[in-house]
Order: C-alpha cells, then sequence, then structure tokens
C-alpha cells in the first residue's frame, strides 16, 4: 500500500491487495433513496408532489402581512419566479383568512399558480370554518400539534382542522416545532421518565416527545379521516445535530414525506450554514421531501435568498439542477488581478438573469458546467472538466485565456475584450447545443 498516502493506508483492511486501485472501483457518492408515501398539494392546473418518486420540492414563506393582498401576492410571485414551488403565507387573524381568496385570486391574474400554504396557529379552527373561500384558496394547511388548544378543547379543535381537509382534498402539513411542542405531552413524558430506573436525558425524551407529537397527530388525523397521501410531517429544531438526531428517528418510524428544516436558522452566513450542514447530512441519508431554508433576511436582503440557498442545496448534492453551474477557483498569489473574479460573477449574474427565460427556451440548459480559472495550475484540468472553461492568465503568464468547449481546447482569447467574448462564446454554445432537438449535442 506504499502508493497510498499513510492517512488512508490506515482506514484500509490489511488484507487487501496493494494495487487495490486498480482492482476496487471507488464507489461513487449519491444521496440514499428513503421510500415515502407521495403527497399531492394541488392548485389548479398546477399538482405538486411531495415524497415517493417526486424530486425533492423547495418552498418557502412570506414576511408580509397577509391582509396586505398586493404587497402579500408581489413577495409570492417573487418567491415562485426565484424557484419555489410552494408558498406558505400566515393566516393568524378573520383579516388575514379574509385576505387569502384575494391573494389568490391576484395570482392567478399574474399567472401565478404556485400552491399557497395557510400557517396556522391557536385560532386556525375557528379560520377554516368561518372562512370557507380562504379554506378553499389554499392548498395545504400548516397545522401545529403544540398550537391547537389546550385540554379537552385540543382534540376539538384539530379535529375540526382536519375535517375541512378531508373534505376539501387539502394537504396537511402536521408541523412540530421545539418552540411550541406540545407542552402537556412533554410534561407527561417527563413524568414518565422520571420513573424510569435509569432515566434518559432531558434532550432525548425532548427528541421522543417532538416524535410523538408528530406521528400521534399523523395518527390521529387518519381517525378522522385524513388519507394518509394528504399528510406531510415535520418536527423541526434549530440546532444541527438536534435536527439529524429527530429526523433520523422520524424517518425510521413512519412512511410520510418529510419536510425538513432548521427553525429560526439565524441570519447571513451563520443560517445559511447550519442550514445547508444539517439539510445535507439527512438529504444525503434519503431524509428529506421538501425543503425550507429558514434565514432571518439580513437588512435589504431580498426575501427570495432563502429559495437561492435551498435550490443550491440541492443542486450541490445533485440531487436537482435548477442553474447552470459556475465553478471558479478560489484565486491565491498566483494571480493579483481580480480579472476572474470579475469575470465568474458576471458569468453568474448574466445566467440567473436569464434562466427565467432560457429554462423554456432552451430545455436542459440548467445542466450546464461553467469554469473560471485563475491561472494555469488548474485551470486547463478544471475546464476541461466543465462544458465550457475559460482558463486566464495568472500573474507572469502570457496574456491569453485558453478556451476549452467539451473538453477540447477550442481557441484563445487575448486583449481587454476577453470578458465579452466568453459571453458570446457561452450563448453560442447554449445555443448550439440547448436550442433545438435537431442540433442537440
Ligand atoms: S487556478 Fe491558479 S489562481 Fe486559481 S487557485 Fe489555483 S493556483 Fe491559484
Amino acid at each position: 500500500m506504499t502508493d497510498l498516502p499513510s492517512d488512508l493506508q490506515s482506514d484500509l483492511p490489511t488484507d487487501l491487495p496493494t494495487d487495490l486501485l486498480t482492482v476496487l472501483p471507488i464507489a461513487a457518492a449519491a444521496p440514499a433513496a428513503r421510500r415515502s408515501r407521495q403527497a399531492r398539494v394541488v392548485w389548479g392546473s398546477r399538482v405538486v408532489t411531495v415524497g415517493g418518486d417526486a424530486p425533492v420540492r423547495v418552498q418557502s414563506m412570506t414576511n408580509t402581512d397577509t391582509v396586505n393582498v398586493i404587497e402579500t401576492a408581489i413577495q409570492v410571485k417573487a418567491l415562485a419566479v426565484a424557484g419555489s414551488e410552494m408558498v406558505r403565507i400566515t393566516v393568524n387573524t378573520p383579516e388575514a383568512a379574509a385576505a387569502v381568496p384575494h391573494i389568490r385570486d391576484q395570482l392567478d391574474r399574474m399567472g401565478i399558480d404556485v400552491p399557497l400554504v395557510g400557517d396556522f396557529h391557536y385560532n386556525g379552527h375557528r379560520l377554516l370554518t368561518e372562512f370557507p373561500a380562504c379554506a378553499q384558496a389554499l392548498s395545504k394547511y400548516r397545522i401545529n400539534p403544540g398550537n391547537v388548544g389546550k385540554g379537552d378543547k385540543k382534540d376539538r379543535q384539530f379535529a375540526q382542522m382536519i375535517e375541512v381537509a378531508a373534505r376539501l382534498g387539502k394537504a396537511v402539513r402536521i408541523g412540530v416545532n421545539w418552540g411550541s411542542l406540545d407542552q402537556e405531552l412533554l410534561a407527561s413524558m417527563m413524568d414518565a421518565n422520571a420513573a424510569r430506573a435509569v432515566p434518559w436525558d432531558a434532550r432525548q425524551v425532548m427528541y421522543a416527545a417532538l416524535v410523538q407529537s408528530a406521528l400521534h397527530s399523523a395518527e390521529h388525523a387518519r381517525e378522522l379521516g385524513l388519507n394518509p397521501d394528504q399528510i406531510i410531517i415535520s418536527c423541526k429544531v434549530s440546532g444541527v445535530q438536534d435536527l439529524v438526531a429527530v429526523y433520523r428517528a422520524l424517518a425510521a418510524r413512519c412512511d410520510y414525506p418529510l419536510h425538513l428544516g432548521l427553525t429560526e436558522a439565524g441570519m447571513g452566513t451563520k443560517g445559511t450554514v447550519a442550514s445547508a450542514v444539517a439539510m445535507g447530512l439527512l438529504l444525503q441519508q434519503g431524509i428529506g421531501d421538501t425543503i425550507r431554508v429558514s434565514l432571518t433576511p439580513q437588512p435589504g436582503e431580498a426575501r427570495t435568498q432563502e429559495v437561492v440557498i435551498a435550490l443550491e442545496i440541492l443542486q450541490s448534492l445533485g440531487l436537482r439542477a435548477f442553474n447552470p453551474s459556475v465553478t471558479a477557483c478560489p484565486g491565491c498569489g498566483r494571480t493579483t488581478s481580480t480579472t476572474f473574479q470579475v469575470l465568474a460573477k458576471q458569468i453568474d449574474d448574466h445566467l440567473r438573469a436569464m434562466m427565467p427565460v432560457w429554462r423554456a427556451r432552451y430545455p436542459g440548459v440548467e445542466t450546464l458546467r461553467i469554469a473560471v480559472m485563475g491561472c494555469i495550475v488548474n485551470g486547463p484540468g478544471e475546464s476541461k472538466h466543465a462544458d465550457i472553461g475559460i482558463s486566464l492568465p495568472g500573474t507572469g503568464e502570457a496574456p491569453a485565456a485558453p478556451v476549452f468547449i467539451d473538453g477540447q481546447k477550442a481557441m484563445t482569447l487575448r486583449g481587454a475584450g476577453i470578458a465579452n467574448e466568453f459571453h458570446r462564446i457561452v450563448e453560442g454554445y447554449i445555443e448550439r447545443r440547448f436550442g433545438s432537438v435537431t442540433t442537440a449535442h
């Protein structure tokens, strides 16, 4: 095993032949598959399947006042255009419930047929029964078992919401959250734990209470007449390792589609990284059928950022392709200019801006891979791995930028117009390769 680095040798059985790299293929890594039921979230002609053989779905939530119909419809449209396949809105008051059908109408007039999900807490039983147009305009109801009611009201109010969903054929997310966990359930499980000969850690009791709240509520909904294929489950927590523990347990105990997300992930880099790590760990294990990134927008940041991150998480894992990918090197002391950074950003921005048009005009364009590299060290190699790549000159290198198309060096660009020329080459490639089936690559 002398050909292998020492850190790898230590992981290998000692009885493998020394030339194992030539006789044993290295298995490709890929997300595992978890067979879940499939739920359908429907609006008009639009059916968003969740679970089963459906791709992992992206969803988001507005932060407008639902009473403001126009502002909410505009934000729903922005989220849908960014790639959100379902959008949740707060339905917290009679005024909000009254606004929901008008938001739906406004979206329909704008040609935005994304399904709306109503987020209900405390008074959902009243709003869904007293505002039938709201109940009808929504495609899915999120019901939090911890916020349905207390004591004997809890079962009655939960039943009222489930009855509406069953009658109208709406999907339901049983959405448990550790910040609003059913306190009566938690207290009874804490008492039972205290009576154990060796009590569990309090955190383990909390995990069990989250899972039990979700699964017990789902069973109760089925007893009340909800079709199991109308049920989606979530158990949100704000810590990465807590989320992994809870969702592993959920996935092992049911076959409902799972809505995945960290609750209160936070802002900016912290929220983005925590969401990506948590969801990446679980999605790689086949756990998660729809995701939402609960990002606190930074001042001035668009709400659509949570959708952008969700799409990137799924695309990074190879689960879905939404946008052409641009591979760019980080730069180092071999290149003192920012030319490649500027070019990579220009290309990325241009591709994202054009995608709403290109998606319809050039089917498959989302699978395009572009490389923009800073110097000769990895530039040609990385560029050859991409569909189209450019290796810019590093410090001291000749002022020439070879362009590679489908792994072959196609041309060399020189001079001040490299960026514009590369843009034209990329667009020409997209047109040739994805423009028509008769000229397909
Ligand atoms: S490709 Fe060149 S400039 Fe970019 S990180 Fe590698 S060595 Fe540095």
